[in-house]
């Protein structure tokens, strides 16, 4: 028998109805034949509530402990699933992720997921039963502790659980119907895509488009998992497909940019007159990589002056570094370089988090020339001034104030034909 993998976020199973719902997709498919896994996150909301009360208990929490809250809001949604299956005639059971297992790394807060023997759900199919996963969570075998895969992991076990069982396909449903050229909710000219590459999706998704998680393109991609996004707010009765992720090759008419992402969990920072010699850049990234914060986009500037400040006298020129980090990481990385201004030798640091990353995307980059400039010239013309600029072969990004985040997605996404036509 074929088999499917179905997985439902947030506001697809956001209370008993939304819950009735989802079983009423379940069993279209189920009565089409398909072995059916079904993965869930927890109720919209829910993880917030229970990110916030592990917060409160302790300021420098145990992370093994967060996993162990956090991850609780998927059992209940995966037990309320299968006892409304269960309700309907439908044979289900719940499935935590230690119990299928899903062996994950020991990174708690956002494991990797390792391996998934898929046993256990063989035998539950069986048994003619669907499964119903919780999303979200997995076991560290050593240590035998509860995991979670980072936010917006349920995607990454479903993809995980239809690359495991060798399903046909992994549907994504969400509260949108499919990907859009940009977040339909910013811009409401965002036209839905019929299908997008796998590389593009990973970039959208990395650069801040969060209907998918990262790692689930990867592993879609590296196992060539039949991927839609598709809607739960669908008639289970006529549900429309959705947006496949798929190879580029599939994908007849191309446009030069696919996308526009952004991302506000973005920090500038910037040292200024650094002495402008052999290892600067070592003695500045070198340390945060260390401390397991990620640097992104790198400018420096010649500033034309000395580390005194004066020209003209034979004292070595400085300069000025600027780049972003994470904004979850932005305190530890201001402290860090605080404490090493002496060994780096700087003289002002200054930092900012009213910051916002909006980016590019397409395929078409590698043969079209000029893509970016267009850009630029387009945010000038509307008065929007450019921090920082990183380009690279399938897209470009630039940093800006947040207060123009609309503005400029709004006007790059006309800029390149992406309006939907009214
Ligand atoms: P779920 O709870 O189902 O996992 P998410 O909130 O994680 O849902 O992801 C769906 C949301 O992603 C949408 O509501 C939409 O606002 C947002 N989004 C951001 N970028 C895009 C995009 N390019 N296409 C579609 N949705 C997007
Ligand atoms: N419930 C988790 C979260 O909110 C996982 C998910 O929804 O994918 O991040
Ligand atoms: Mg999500």
């Amino acid at each position: 028998m074929a088999r499917l993998v179905m997985k439902f976020g947030g506001t697809s199973v956001a209370n008993i109805e939304r819950i009735r719902n989802v079983a009423a997709h379940v069993r279209r498919e189920v009565e089409a034949g398909y072995q059916v896994a079904v993965v869930v996150s927890a109720m919209s909301g829910k993880t917030n509530e229970l990110v916030g009360w592990v917060q409160e208990s302790s300021k420098i929490y145990d992370p093994r402990e967060y996993d162990a809250v956090v991850a609780s809001g998927e059992q209940v949604t995966s037990g309320l699933l299968a006892l409304v299956l269960q309700e309907m005639g439908i044979p289900a059971r719940s499935w935590q992720g230690w119990q299928v297992p899903v062996l994950t790394s020991d990174a708690h807060g956002s494991a990797r997921i390792e391996s998934i023997d898929p046993a256990r759900l063989n035998a539950s199919f069986a048994n003619g039963e669907v499964a119903v996963i919780a999303g979200f969570q997995g076991m560290h075998a050593q240590t035998g502790r509860l995991t979670t895969l980072g936010r917006g992991g349920s995607d990454t076990s479903a993809v995980a659980v239809a690359a495991a069982i060798g399903a046909e396909r992994c549907d994504i449903y969400t509260d949108v119907d499919g990907v859009y050229t940009t977040d339909p909710r910013v811009v409401p000219k965002a036209r839905k895509l019929d299908k997008v590459s796998f590389e593009e999706m990973l970039e959208m998704a990395s650069l801040g488009s969060k209907v998918l998680q990262v790692r689930s393109v990867e592993i879609a991609m590296l196992h060539k998992v039949r991927t839609f996004v598709r809607s739960s707010f669908d008639d289970p009765a006529d549900p429309r497909p959705g947006t496949l992720i798929c190879e580029e090759e599939e994908i007849v008419e191309q446009q030069v940019v696919t996308g526009i992402a952004f991302s506000k969990d973005e920090a500038q920072i910037t040292l200024r007159r650094v002495a402008d010699k052999p290892g600067v850049a070592a003695a500045i990234f070198g340390p945060l990589a260390d401390q397991n914060i990620n640097v992104d986009m790198i400018i420096q500037v010649v500033s034309g002056q000395t580390v005194s400040g004066q020209t003209g006298n034979g004292e070595a020129m400085t300069t000025d570094m600027t780049f972003t980090v994470q904004a979850a990481d932005y305190e530890r990385a201001m402290a860090l370089l605080t404490k090493l201004k002496p060994e780096i030798a700087y003289q002002a640091i200054e930092g900012a988090t009213d910051v916002v990353k909006i980016s590019a995307i397409g395929v078409g980059m590698r043969s079209h020339a000029g893509v970016a400039a267009r850009a630029f010239r387009a945010l000038a013309e509307k008065g929007v001034n450019i921090r920082a600029i990183t380009t690279s072969e399938i897209k470009f990004s630039v940093l800006i104030d947040k207060d123009y985040t609309e503005l400029a997605v709004r006007t790059l996404h006309s800029l390149y034909g992406l309006d939907k036509v009214a």
